[in-house]
């Protein structure tokens, strides 16, 4: 049929663990070796995803710590979160965790539709990895999220990060919940 459903989804994570590569790949279908770190767009994007046509709103932010204050528009209205760590750091993938738990402390829920990303594995073969894949499955696992490994780099998953957002909205809210 003629359904257009609209999904907001916000991508969060430390700084650069690749955030805007994987927004800018799946948007625009090319890999930037530098973005502008510290701003924050919305990019929109339809997507058929099981024959269903999505259209996506998607909120690259600058990034969190662990005193960052979590942004209440990057929890209000959004119905899908990517949260993204880099295999190469393991303070980015102890920040998954951090930015997770302020999510539902403010939603006051005990779960959000969310992916968890393990980004540039396109860097392990140089031995830089501190994050094991296992590692990444196991945190997805106590969190009841999506977990998927992606380069940006070389276009390894990114498309997928987005499908298994969607896949876990409509698994939260089936549409007919969802405007
Ligand atoms: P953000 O701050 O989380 O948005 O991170 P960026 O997307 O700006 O990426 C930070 C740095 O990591 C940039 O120099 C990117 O080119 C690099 N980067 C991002 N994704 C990948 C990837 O998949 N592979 C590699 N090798 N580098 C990446």
């Amino acid at each position: 049929g003629d359904i257009l459903k609209k999904r907001k989804i916000a991508v969060l994570g430390s700084r650069s663990v690749g955030k805007s590569s994987l927004v800018v790949q799946f948007i625009e279908n090319h890999f930037v070796e530098s973005y502008y770190p510290t701003i924050e767009s919305t990019f929109s994007k339809s997507v058929n995803y099981k024959g269903v046509e999505y259209d996506c709103d998607i909120i690259d932010t600058a990034g969190q710590d662990e005193y960052s204050i979590l942004n209440t528009k990057h929890a209000i209205g959004i119905h899908g979160f990517v949260l993204v760590y880099s295999v190469t750091s393991r303070n980015s993938f102890d920040m998954v965790q951090i930015v997770y738990d302020k999510i539902i402390n403010f939603c006051g829920i005990k779960e959000i539709p969310c992916v968890i990303v393990g980004a540039k594995t396109d860097l392990q073969p140089r031995g830089t990895r501190q994050v094991a894949s296992n590692e990444g499955e196991e945190l997805a696992k106590q969190n009841h999220a999506a977990w998927v490994e992606t380069s940006a780099k070389n276009n390894v998953n990114v498309a997928k990060v987005f499908e298994l957002c969607l896949a876990e909205i409509e698994r939260h809210s089936p549409s007919s919940k969802v405007e």
